[in-house]
């Protein structure tokens, strides 16, 4: 069963979500909100949803970059992106440890800011320490575009947005991103969108 998922505005996402007990994570409830969670995120498609984005304000998000989402896209903007396949998992809890802070900046765009996208610095490399589905602890470290995930899904936890951290001269429509842009190396953008010294090319 798929569920809206509410878009810029709603006050739920601006709160910052609480955390979950054990006992609850193994409850029915929330485990009928996980799949509901897991439905709508492979509808939509997205990459990760967080529960605020359905109304939801708890600490409890779910993952999943799948092989078929990265078939179009070019090999070398994947390894550029450092993009991968990421099974679905569930985070709940999570606490957020940056274990790389040079970042990597890339368009990013979510499904509560439906149709826009915008340049966004992440850092390259993070560690979570988080609960999964099960109630149990994980440690999960990640690099690239999985950690840009984790990032952005676990600042929907915090009331936070991507707009938040944009490049804001990059904010702009998925299709003038596809018509104007996608194409375009990093040095190409921060030209011609005048942005701010984004350093060194990182591998
Ligand atoms: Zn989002």
């Amino acid at each position: 069963m798929t569920v809206n998922i509410r878009q810029v505005g709603e006050p739920v996402l601006r709160q910052r979500a609480r955390p979950l007990t054990v006992e609850e994570i193994r409850s029915d409830p929330i485990q009928r909100l996980i799949e509901q969670m897991r439905d709508t995120m492979r509808e939509a498609p997205g990459v990760g949803l967080a529960a605020p984005q359905i109304g939801q304000s708890l600490r409890l998000a779910v993952i999943e970059d799948r092989e078929e989402y990265l078939q179009g896209i070019d090999p070398t903007i994947l390894q550029e992106r450092s993009r991968t396949v990421v099974p679905f998992h569930v985070v709940v809890n999570p606490q957020l440890t940056v274990l790389q802070d040079a970042s990597a900046v890339f368009f990013e765009g979510c499904l509560s800011l439906d149709g826009f996208a915008a340049l966004v610095p992440r850092a390259l490399a993070v560690r979570v320490d988080c609960l999964n589905e099960r109630g149990e602890s994980v440690v999960l470290q990640a690099r690239g575009w999985y950690a840009r995930i984790l990032q952005h899904e676990i600042d929907h936890l915090n009331g936070a947005l991507y707009i938040d951290r944009m490049l804001s001269r990059s904010f702009m429509s998925i299709d003038n991103l596809t018509k104007h842009w996608s194409d375009k190396p990093l040095s190409h953008l921060q030209a011609a969108l005048d942005l701010p010294d984004l350093g060194p090319p990182r591998t």
